[in-house]
Parts: C-alpha cells; sequence; structure tokens
C-alpha cells in the first residue's frame, strides 16, 4: 500500500547495527525486520514503477527542516529519544520530532533525484 500509493518513498538506510546498542529500540527494530522492510519497498517500487530512495540517516533528527541548525551545535544539547517535541533555538518554530525528521528525510530523497 505505501508503494502502490505513492510516486516516491523515501527511508532511511538501514543502520540497526548502530540502532541495536540502544536497548529501548533494539526490541522494536528486531520485530519489525527492518532489513525487510526495505527489501519489500525496493522489490514493490520496481513492480508498480515507483521511486524508492533511501537517505543516509546522519542528522535528520537533529536538523531543524525550516532554517537547517543542527543540535547539538553552539551550545546546544542533542535531542535524546525522550525529546519528542522540541523548538528550534534559532527559528523558534515548533517541531514534533518524527515530523520533522520524516520532513528532512524527503528533502534529502528528492535531492537525490536531482
Ligand atoms: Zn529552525
Amino acid at each position: 500500500t505505501l508503494i502502490k500509493n505513492h510516486d516516491l518513498v523515501v527511508t532511511e538506510e538501514l543502520r540497526s547495527k548502530n540502532m541495536l546498542k540502544n536497548h529501548a529500540l533494539a526490541m522494536s527494530i528486531a520485530d519489525v525486520g527492518w532489513r525487510t522492510f526495505l527489501e519489500m519497498l525496493t522489490y514493490k517500487a520496481e513492480l508498480y514503477g515507483r521511486q524508492f530512495i533511501t537517505v543516509n540517516p546522519k542528522n535528520t533528527t537533529q536538523t531543524c527542516h525550516d532554517c537547517g541548525f543542527v543540535r547539538g551545535t553552539g551550545s546546544t544539547k542533542k535531542l535524546t529519544l525522550a525529546d519528542r517535541e522540541w523548538t528550534c533555538p534559532k527559528c523558534h518554530v515548533h517541531h514534533i520530532r518524527d515530523h520533522n525528521a520524516a520532513q528532512n528525510i524527503l528533502t534529502k530523497g528528492i535531492a537525490k533525484l536531482a
């Protein structure tokens, strides 16, 4: 359904080795089988003539989608997994963590198309 209903799907590249170091995420990643999921998206995209792209996950969570500010630079701290929402210290836009990251992932994917 994801592939059928969208011309372009973008995800972060596989990084389960790093993420499995985080105990809180380890179980959910093991359950979902991220690698298998990405393989399914790849072959379904070929089947339906859609585009599926993976991007480097670096800073997708820490970057403000509105102004490009990166958390952890200057005097700011990086967001932790507990930080579900945040306000950009530079442009003061309020973000829902995962929505902001999704926008950054999509932007990186579109940039790869060019
Ligand atoms: Zn900002």
